[in-house]
C-alpha cells in the first residue's frame, strides 16, 4: 500500500485509541488509504476546495481527503472516543480542518458552508444515512449549499437512490434524487473492505444538483411519493384515495388505473402541483 501521509496506518490508530467498532453507531471503518482516496477523487478535483465530512471515524477518508489538497475540511463525528485520533490529522494539516462533536442529524449544513458551495463526502452511518440524504435534498433554497454529494450506503440504498421508473428499486428515494439531482453509482465496496465487515455490499454514490428542477413544494412531492409508494402494488385511485384519489389524479392528467412505479418523476412532480 502506498503512503499517503505521514501518520500511522489506520490499524495501529484504532489499536492505540481502543476504537472497537459500536454496532449501534453503525462503525464499519475503512483502513485502505488507497480505497479511501479513490472515493474521495470521486467527488472531482478537490484542490482549494470546502469538504464537509460526516462520521470521520478514526479519520480514513478524513486523511484521503486532505491528501488531495482540501483547504478546508469540517468534519463530524458523535463518538467522543474518536476525537483524539481525529485531533492527530487536524495538528498534522495545520490551519485546515474543524472538528465538530455531535448527531450530525442536528447541524445546520447551510450554515456551515456559509454561502461558499460545499463538497460532501461521507462513508455514512448505516442508521442515519438516508434521513441525512433526504435532509440535503430538500433543502428550501436551490441550487443548494453543496456542489456535489459523494457519499457512500449500502448497495441496496445506492440502487434506489438513482433508480428509474419500471425498476422495483424505485421508491420516495429514487423520485427525490431524480427530482433534483442527477445520481450514479460510481462502483462497489466489498464487505471484506470494512473493518469489521458489514453483511451486505456497499456502493459510492455521486449525486450533483440539476440547476432547473421542476418548481414544485417539496412538501407536497414528499405527501404524494410517500402515499403512492405506501401501497405500491395498488391502483393510484386506491392509494391516493386519501390525497384526493381519482379527482387529484384527473386534475394532473394520470390515468387512476396506473400503479406508482410506473410514474415518470416529472408526472410525480405534476401530482404534486395539483395537491396545491
Ligand atoms: N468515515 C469512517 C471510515 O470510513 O472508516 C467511519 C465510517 S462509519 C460507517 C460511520 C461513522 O459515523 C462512525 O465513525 C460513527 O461514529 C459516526 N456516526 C454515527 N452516527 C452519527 C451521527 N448521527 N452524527 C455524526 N456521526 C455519526
Amino acid at each position: 500500500m502506498s503512503q499517503i501521509d505521514d501518520l500511522p496506518p489506520l490499524r495501529a490508530v484504532l489499536a492505540t485509541h481502543e476504537l472497537n467498532a459500536k454496532k449501534a453507531l453503525g462503525q464499519n471503518f475503512l483502513l485502505d488509504l488507497n480505497l479511501t482516496q479513490k472515493i474521495a477523487r470521486t467527488a472531482g478535483n478537490l484542490e482549494g476546495a470546502h469538504v464537509v465530512e460526516v462520521g470521520p471515524g478514526p479519520g480514513g477518508l478524513t486523511r484521503a481527503i486532505l491528501s488531495l489538497g482540501a483547504e478546508r475540511l469540517t468534519i463530524i463525528e458523535r463518538d467522543p472516543r474518536c476525537l483524539p485520533a481525529l485531533t492527530e490529522i487536524a495538528d498534522h494539516y495545520p490551519g485546515r480542518v474543524e472538528i465538530i462533536e455531535g448527531d450530525a442529524l442536528k447541524v445546520d449544513f447551510a450554515a456551515l458552508a456559509a454561502g461558499r458551495p460545499v463538497k460532501l463526502i461521507a462513508n455514512l452511518p448505516y442508521n442515519v444515512g438516508t434521513q441525512l440524504l433526504v435532509n440535503w435534498l430538500l433543502p428550501g433554497k436551490w441550487p443548494p449549499y453543496w456542489e456535489t454529494l459523494t457519499l457512500m450506503f449500502q448497495k441496496e440504498v445506492a440502487q434506489r437512490i438513482v433508480a428509474d421508473p419500471g425498476s422495483n428499486h424505485y421508491g420516495r428515494l429514487g423520485v427525490l434524487a431524480g427530482w433534483r439531482t442527477e445520481a450514479r453509482i460510481a462502483f462497489d465496496v466489498p464487505p471484506q473492505a470494512f473493518t469489521p465487515p458489514p453483511k451486505v455490499t456497499s456502493s459510492v454514490v455521486h449525486l450533483s444538483p440539476r440547476l432547473a428542477p421542476l418548481a414544485v413544494e417539496a412538501a407536497a412531492l414528499e405527501k404524494v411519493t410517500q402515499a403512492a409508494f405506501g401501497q405500491r402494488r395498488k391502483m393510484l385511485r386506491q392509494s391516493l384515495k386519501g390525497l384526493g384519489g381519482e379527482s387529484l389524479l384527473e386534475r394532473a392528467g394520470i390515468e387512476p388505473t396506473r400503479r406508482a412505479e410506473t410514474l415518470s418523476v416529472e408526472e410525480f412532480c405534476t401530482l404534486a402541483s395539483a395537491l396545491g
